[in-house]
């Protein structure tokens, strides 16, 4: 384990870099991209509130959501005015689903804006019907990724999703009946919860092997400063050698029925499917509250306030907050981080990008990494080997964690209390 706890470290300080912003205050976004961008649209609300969760979302209030989608379709036309195009869309949350006529409207404007080619939306079981992913898959919806976490009763219950969205029978259920209807129909899973034995495990990946569904993604549990307190009180500390064992349990249950799209996104063989955004997009815009951007080589966040966010929409204001330029050395190294996250990179697409070969700019990096065994090198192509995915299941860990870090001190500083209701 020196390996991954060295480079687990090395995420964490780096993460932990460029996450203190230099730039806070009203920001304007940078001038449009000459090519479309992808889009990340969040939307926070949540009927009910998960001990384990670190993203920004807030208890649902309806006449509070409705207001905030009124202001999501506002920004779009924002965005629209100052010439910026997008080509793919990611919405989520949150839970994107929780008035499914408001996010019908805002797919709508969406998709009168700027006919990106591929929408997804998260949702979670409890919103999984028919009619809703006929008229999601109507309006360009492609891919629908719906949080199940696990279909053990013990867990659900200990993480409070038992009374949200029902025992392990309905969601298999549920996810059943919902197959067929999107291009990609993907099953959010967690794995290594600190009270999940390996026959817990085990018995999450048969249900999961019969019930077949088009994509899986397998999260090891990732939790903020702040959350790792409250899930100590519930159910004890994750250890990051069972977290190793787990991911090798999973990669050898899925293989041969499944192949990875990324170091823990995993499709079903033979099928074409679209995956997570930061793999795929290099830049990528951020809309909503607490929504990150990636664009011109900065990183962007919104304000994490949900009145704020609502009163600068208002007056016709980018909800920006926060703003850090990226050195060519700290983009070169998220290009790495994210493609072979994504399992190879293109060498000529680096050096189209930055100007400059991948060895010049990230040759310690490369050099670490071939000597660990985490990467090879094919033709025009660095790919990871099976040893290098769980290296990056373990650094896109700690950057997620970083984030969620970023996030916990912004909704305080927002007045949002730990719980999470606004
Ligand atoms: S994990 Fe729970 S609290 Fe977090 S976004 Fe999903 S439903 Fe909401």
């Amino acid at each position: 384990m020196l390996v991954e706890r060295f480079i687990s470290r090395v995420i964490r300080h780096n993460t932990a870099h460029c996450f203190s912003f230099e730039n806070q205050g009203e920001i304007e976004p940078p001038p449009a991209p000459e090519k479309p961008v992808h889009l990340y649209l969040h939307v926070p609300f949540c009927s009910e509130l998960c001990p384990y969760c670190s993203f920004h979302r807030v208890a649902f209030r309806e006449d509070a959501a409705r207001e905030y989608f009124r202001s999501l379709k506002e920004e779009l036309r924002m965005y629209h005015d100052r010439g910026y195009s997008f080509s793919g869309v990611y919405i989520g949350g949150g839970t994107p689903t929780v008035l499914p006529d408001e996010l019908l409207g805002l797919l709508d404007s969406l998709n009168g804006y700027f006919s990106p080619a591929e929408i997804s939306v998260e949702t979670n079981p409890d919103r999984l019907d028919r009619r809703l992913l006929a008229d999601l898959a109507d309006r360009n919806v492609k891919r629908v990724s719906v949080g199940v976490q696990t279909f053990d009763d013990g867990i659900l219950q200990a993480i409070g999703r038992f009374h949200k969205y029902g025992s392990s029978a309905l969601l298999r259920e549920r996810i059943g009946d919902a197959q067929g209807i999107v291009d990609t129909l993907n099953v959010d899973m967690i794995y290594n919860f600190p009270i999940q034995t390996e026959r817990m495990l085990r018995q999450d990946l048969q249900t999961l092997v019969e019930l077949s569904p088009d994509q899986i993604t397998f999260y090891p549990l990732m939790v903020s400063s702040l959350t790792r307190d409250r899930m100590k009180g519930i159910m004890g500390i994750s250890g990051q050698e069972t977290e190793k064992r787990f991911y090798g349990i999973i990669t050898g249950a899925l293989d041969g029925l499944y192949q990875p799209s990324s170091a823990w996104c995993f499709s079903r063989r033979g099928a074409s499917m679209i995956d997570e955004y930061i793999v795929i997009n290099d830049d990528y815009v951020g809309a909503g509250s607490g929504a990150f951007g990636l664009v011109a080589g900065g990183i962007y966040a919104n304000t994490f306030s949900l009145s704020d966010y609502g009163r600068r929409i208002k007056e016709g204001r980018f909800p920006l907050s926060a703003r850090k330029i990226f050195s060519r050395r700290e983009l070169a190294r998220y290009a790495l981080l994210m493609g072979l996250f994504g399992l190879s990179m293109d060498t000529d697409m680096f050096r189209e990008k930055f100007h400059a070969p991948v060895w010049s700019l990230l040759g310690p990096e490369l050099l670490f990494f071939r000597l660990v065994g985490a990467v090879t090198f094919e033709g025009k192509r660095i790919k990871l080997t099976r040893k290098g995915q769980y290296y990056w299941v373990a650094m896109m860990r700690e950057f997620f964690t970083g984030v969620d870090n970023f996030r916990d001190l912004s909704r305080e500083a927002a007045g949002i209390v730990k719980e999470g209701s606004a």
